[in-house]
């Protein structure tokens, strides 16, 4: 079957060629219709993310059909579409059990730990699969996953209607993180030095940065050092700044201001299972949130070495389908 594959740091290759998947008895076996692509993978394919192998296969962010399932499995059946949840915690572990599953420390990664998705068929583990209305547009399943980040950062900072929130970075989390807090009520600032990203979260209804330091809520969504470090500048008096990119480089913030200004600073990692899945589904069907609306590439799994080269570039999503091969 036809996977995407790392071979090499920075070189992406189609293999027509790649083993079957095996399905154990507790998993599905799910045939991949689309793949979002997002910054982790893009750490991946630099080598800046360790990977178990090479050649490995990309990809995490997937939805497709199921085929098959395995002996034990009986609450999904071939047909059914799903999206694929693609962090598996122990559910074990005394994190696990207090519900924190993002922080489990056994907690298995597609991509990353476990062989990705990128792939015509994928095994799942059952219990991570979420069953979609046929009636949904493969653009909005594509994005559930990172839109799940997007609402769990949004509920930990509890942008109630009405409220003044400033999101840092206008990459695809960020876009989405736009989406949720618009849908949660909040009148939404945005601000990213790349004026297509801006221009893309302006037509999906952001505001523009109006330079206050009086914002409740403030949500870091780029990674970039200088941008944390403006969030604890841009929060109001016992506002709340929530943390979605991530850096190993050290930040320079004041303690006088976090101490003064009564800031609560929140790290915000994926989201719990299986509450931030579920969540998200329902925010889909309630609202029109339409996800699918920070797409702005599509490619054809043979074109996946190119989606993978110019992601970088595209101000909002690039997505990889297997559904049919268009130039
Ligand atoms: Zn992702
Ligand atoms: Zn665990």
């Amino acid at each position: 079957m036809r996977a995407v594959t790392l071979v090499a740091p920075g070189l992406v290759l189609v293999d027509d060629h790649w083993p079957e998947p095996r399905t154990g008895p507790s998993e599905v076996l799910v045939e991949i219709r689309g793949v979002g692509l997002c910054g982790s993978d893009a750490a991946v394919v630099a080598g800046h993310r360790a990977v178990p192998r090479l050649p490995w296969v990309l990809g995490h962010e997937a939805y497709g059909m199921i085929r098959s399932v395995g002996a034990e499995v009986t609450d999904r059946h071939p047909g059914q579409l799903v999206a694929i949840e693609p962090n598996y915690p122990c559910l074990a572990c005394p994190t696990c059990l207090t519900g924190a599953t993002s922080g489990c420390v056994r907690r298995r990664i597609a991509g990353i730990s476990e062989p990705g998705m990128l792939a015509e068929r994928v095994s799942v583990p059952a219990g991570f699969t979420w069953p979609i209305p046929a009636t949904w547009r493969g653009e909005d399943i594509v994005c559930i996953e990172p839109l799940s980040v997007a609402v769990n950062a949004v509920g930990l900072a509890g942008p109630g209607p009405g409220r003044r929130c400033l999101v840092l970075g206008a990459g695809s989390q960020g876009q989405l993180v736009c989406l949720a807090a618009q849908q949660a009520g909040a009148a939404v600032h945005v601000t990213d030095p790349h004026a297509g990203r801006l221009a893309l979260a302006r037509e999906l209804g952001a505001l523009p940065d109006d330079g206050a330091c009086d914002y409740p809520v403030v949500i870091e969504t780029s990674g970039a050092v200088s941008a944390f470090e403006q969030a604890v500048e841009r929060a109001a008096p016992g506002g709340r700044v929530v943390v979605v990119g991530q850096s190993e480089a050290p930040a320079r913030v004041s303690t006088f201001r976090i101490v003064q200004r009564r800031l609560t600073i929140r790290g915000c990692l994926i989201y719990d299972h299986p509450g931030g899945f579920a969540r998200t589904l329902e925010a889909i069907s309630a609202h029109d949130l339409r996800p699918g609306r920070v797409l702005r590439a599509r490619y054809s799994a043979a074109d996946a070495p190119r989606a993978f080269a110019e992601s970088a570039g595209v101000a909002g999503k690039s997505w990889i389908s297997f559904e049919e091969e268009t130039a």
